[in-house]
């Protein structure tokens, strides 16, 4: 037998599940609200073009509108200024879409403080009981943010301060780019970055170390809690919007059931 009929034939029995990690894409998907005088990113929109009717008499379909960086979605390199003259979504390699995937789950420390930061001693401590991040792979953060994704209010989680979202330390992102061996970070929040994220120094620290070391950001995931700590294969689907910044993204992971 071969690797992939092996695979196959997993996936008929259950011996490895498919386990979707996407948001659903609607007009109230969740988007980021950037304060003035940014510009802000559109909403998933759909135009109906027509549905069995005098414009169409047999056939359904539509047009769509949305923001690259819009519910479950892939950042690529050349979306932050570090990482100008890096990779388009369309020039990310088929082959690193691929990739193995580790879930450190800080649900609990979320709850209690919603602007909980990953450290590089949370990182350790998790390796000391799970072994090295995947070479090549993805650092999945879990937050429990997914359960808030069906509000925007509660998703953003702003008061007159700011949002207030988890997110990752300065030192711990600048490892995470420049020492760590995965390839990106996947969160459920909005962005890589915490809510409060526009006041620390650098401002935005993942998108800033990741994208400027051709790393990617995933965002916006549900269903973490379904994955193992180690073992889950990321399928990660951005469209190749040629010079695009990112996609929305089909998120899946193969997971071994036994
Ligand atoms: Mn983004």
């Amino acid at each position: 037998m071969s690797l992939l009929s092996d695979l196959a034939e997993a996936l008929t029995t259950g011996g490895v599940e498919v386990v979707d990690l996407t948001a659903p894409l609607s007009a109230e998907t969740p988007v980021i609200q950037l304060p003035p005088p940014f510009a802000q990113t559109a909403r998933f929109e759909l135009e109906e073009l027509s549905r069995y009717d005098d414009r169409g008499p047999a056939w359904y379909w539509n047009n769509f509108r949305t923001g690259e960086h819009t519910g479950t979605h892939f950042d690529a390199p050349n979306h932050w200024v570090t990482g100008r003259d890096g990779d388009d979504v369309a020039s990310v390699p088929a082959r690193r879409l691929v990739a193995p995937a580790a879930v450190l789950d800080f649900s609990a420390e979320t709850a209690e403080d919603p602007d909980f930061l990953l450290e590089v001693e949370h990182v350790e401590q998790w390796q000391a009981a799970h072994g090295p991040l995947p070479d090549g792979g993805w650092l999945l953060y879990r937050t429990g943010w997914d359960a808030r994704s069906s509000s925007q209010q509660d998703f953003l989680n702003a008061d007159d301060t700011g949002p207030h979202t988890p997110g990752v330390s300065p030192s711990c992102a600048r490892w995470l780019a420049e020492e760590s061996p995965v390839i990106g970070l996947g969160v459920e929040t909005v962005g890589t970055d915490a809510g409060a994220a526009h006041s620390f120094e650098p401002p935005f620290p993942c998108h800033a170390a990741l994208m400027g070391s051709g790393k990617y950001g995933l965002t916006q995931l549900q269903n973490l809690a379904r994955l193992p700590a180690t073992g889950a294969l990321l399928v990660v689907a951005p469209l190749p919007i040629v010079s695009g910044s990112g996609s929305p993204s089909r998120v899946l992971a193969l997971v071994e059931r036994g």
